[in-house]
C-alpha cells in the first residue's frame, strides 16, 4: 500500500509528490497528461527567470521521481474507501491502494464528485467548480485531500506548486504525528 497517492502531476501534484517522496513516504503519482500547465510560458515563477510549460512539467516530474515517487501514466477512473485507506482504479484496469490521496486534478472535479468529495463553485477566472477543501487541504472525506487549481487557489504556477507542497507537508505531518519540515543545508 502507498502511504500517499497523488492524482494529477501538474505543479500542484508533482510538487506534492516531490515533498512526499523526499520525506521517505511510499508515493504514487498518477497522471494522464491533459493539464493546462504545458500550454503556458512562465516569467512569474520566483527563482526561475523564464521557462516554458513543457520544461516546467518535465523538470517537476524528474524531481519527484529522483526522490522515489512512482509516476504512472494513467487516467484515474475511480476512487473509493478500502480497508485502512482508499483504492484508485485506472482506465487500464489497474488498482492502487493508498492510505492518503491528494487530488491535484487541475480544472477537473469529475473524479472527486464520483468519490463523494464535496465540490463548490470556483472563484477564479474560468474555473467553474472546485473541491471544497479547508486551508490545510482536507476534504469532507478523511484521508482525501485537495491541492492546486482543483482546491480553488489562485490559478498561477507558483501558487499551485506551493499549495501542493503545503498539502503534502500537512499529510506527512499527519502520518508522522508531528509537524514536518524539509530543510537542507547549503552545499559547499
Ligand atoms: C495558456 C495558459 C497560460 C498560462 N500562463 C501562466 C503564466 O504565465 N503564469 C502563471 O503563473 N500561470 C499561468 N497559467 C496557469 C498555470 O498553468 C496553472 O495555474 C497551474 O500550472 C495549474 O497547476 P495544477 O497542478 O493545479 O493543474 P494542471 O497543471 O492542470 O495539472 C492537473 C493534472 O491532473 C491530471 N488529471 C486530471 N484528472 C486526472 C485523472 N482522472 N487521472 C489522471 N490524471 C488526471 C491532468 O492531466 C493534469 O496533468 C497559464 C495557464 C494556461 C492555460
Amino acid at each position: 500500500m502507498y502511504e500517499i497517492a497523488i492524482i494529477g502531476a501538474g505543479p500542484a501534484g508533482a510538487s506534492a509528490a516531490l515533498f512526499a517522496a523526499k520525506a521517505g513516504k511510499k508515493t504514487l503519482l498518477i497522471d494522464n497528461d491533459k493539464g493546462m500547465t504545458r500550454r503556458g510560458w512562465y516569467e512569474n515563477f520566483y527563482g526561475i527567470s523564464e521557462i516554458g510549460g513543457p520544461d516546467l512539467v518535465e523538470t517537476g516530474h524528474k524531481q519527484a521521481v529522483k526522490f522515489g515517487a512512482e509516476l504512472v501514466a494513467e487516467q484515474a477512473t475511480g476512487l473509493s474507501a478500502s480497508g485502512e485507506g482508499f483504492v484508485i482504479e485506472t482506465e487500464s484496469g489497474a488498482a492502487y491502494e493508498a492510505k492518503h490521496v491528494i487530488l491535484a486534478t487541475g480544472v477537473l472535479t469529475d473524479l472527486a464528485a464520483k468519490a463523494g468529495v464535496e465540490t463548490k463553485d470556483g472563484t477564479e477566472p474560468r474555473i467553474k467548480t472546485v473541491v471544497a477543501a479547508t486551508a490545510e487541504g482536507k476534504t469532507n472525506i478523511d484521508g482525501i485531500w485537495a491541492a492546486g487549481t482543483v482546491a480553488g487557489v489562485s490559478v498561477h504556477g507558483i501558487i499551485t506548486a506551493g499549495d501542493g507542497a503545503k498539502v503534502a507537508v500537512n499529510v506527512i505531518s499527519e502520518l508522522n504525528g508531528a509537524r514536518y519540515v524539509d530543510h537542507d543545508l547549503l552545499k559547499a
